[in-house]
């Protein structure tokens, strides 16, 4: 694991060496920006750079310090992340105690928490007085993909470093190169996942994604060319994937987004679906209100999903509107 690992954020590494060159290195550091966009990556990266025997600009990934670090026991080096969702306070307090011991092997002591948005209020409180007042040897990197949950105060002590959802020409070229998608195929998820290199790289390997693609569109064809028994047959489906359902959703959304444009400037660059445009031609019938009307209840039923209502029954109600009436 080293920076040359990372797709994207070039100018937010430039700026972390940079802080390394000027011996500007901040004691905390806010991580902040969409989930699965390389954050971790680089808050990693930068530690192992900072604990290196060689105290260059990037790891060696040779001397003891690079290799204990990939091995994940390096004594000067803790990651945390939630457990269940939360992280707790006893964690943080363990945490804070480890903290006041010196570093061992090293100048420094680091700590990443990851997802730290899961903290409570009294992690929060408590992880507070040491961002107030660290030991010197000590730097923090938060990230959070939700940094409304996290006190005002505690972002006021870090040092906030933005990411931005790296641009889709990358993903598509890491997914092409390294884990032989088409370009077409390339294209469809870097748009899909919306700059999300981790999520992109979760659904190259997936073996089922695209054919739960096709079987979506299979399924949405059918319904809004009238055949009233899919909407009954399809219910199988649904059920089976419904730890995969946000996914299956999201190719229903982007869908019928495919198909406003469609309707609005023909084939275009803007298409996600681009291996479709067959079947985009062929729904094309179907009227504006009644696309909009669909994309409408089908982020319903997300949100519905989400909030534990009734699966079957939200997702019954949603291919029944798909219907045109
Ligand atoms: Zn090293």
């Amino acid at each position: 694991m080293d920076f040359t690992k990372i797709i994207g954020h070039e100018k937010i590494i430039e700026n972390l060496k940079n802080a390394i060159d000027n011996n500007q290195i901040s004691h905390s550091y806010l991580f902040e920006g969409e989930e699965s966009i390389g954050k971790k990556m680089v808050a990693l990266s930068f530690a192992k750079t900072l604990l290196c025997k060689k105290q260059g600009l990037k790891p060696c990934n040779s001397c003891n310090s690079c290799l204990k670090f990939d091995n994940l026991n390096h004594p000067d080096f803790k990651l945390i992340e939630p457990e269940k969702n939360r992280i707790s306070k006893k964690t943080i307090d363990k945490l804070i105690k480890s903290m006041s011991i010196a570093p061992l092997e090293s100048k420094r002591k680091i700590v990443v928490i990851d997802n730290s948005h899961e903290m409570g209020l009294e992690a929060q409180n408590g992880l507070l007085k040491t961002l107030e007042e660290p030991p010197s040897y000590i730097n923090i990197i938060l990230i959070t993909s939700s940094s409304n949950n996290l006190i005002p105060t505690i972002i006021s002590r870090c040092q906030v470093v933005k990411f931005y959802p790296v641009e889709n020409k990358k993903i598509e070229e890491l997914l092409k190169l390294n884990y032989n998608k088409t370009l077409e195929e390339a294209n469809f998820i870097a748009h899909f996942t919306q700059g999300s290199v981790g999520r992109s790289i979760i659904l190259s390997k997936s073996e089922d994604f695209f054919s739960k693609r096709e079987e979506t569109l299979k399924i949405i064809d059918n319904i809004v060319n009238g055949d009233k028994l899919t909407i009954f047959n399809s219910i199988d489906f649904f059920l089976q994937n419904k730890d995969s359902i946000e996914e299956i959703l999201d190719i229903i959304l982007y869908w019928f987004r495919d198909l406003l444009i469609y309707k609005e400037v023909g084939k275009s660059a803007l298409i996600i679906n681009r291996d479709k445009i067959s079947l985009l031609f062929n729904q094309s019938f179907l009227n504006t209100n009644k696309i909009n009307d669909i994309i409408e209840k089908t982020i319903e039923t997300k949100e519905d999903i989400k909030r534990n209502i009734n699966y079957q029954l939200s997702i019954e109600t949603m291919l029944l509107n798909m219907q045109e009436v």
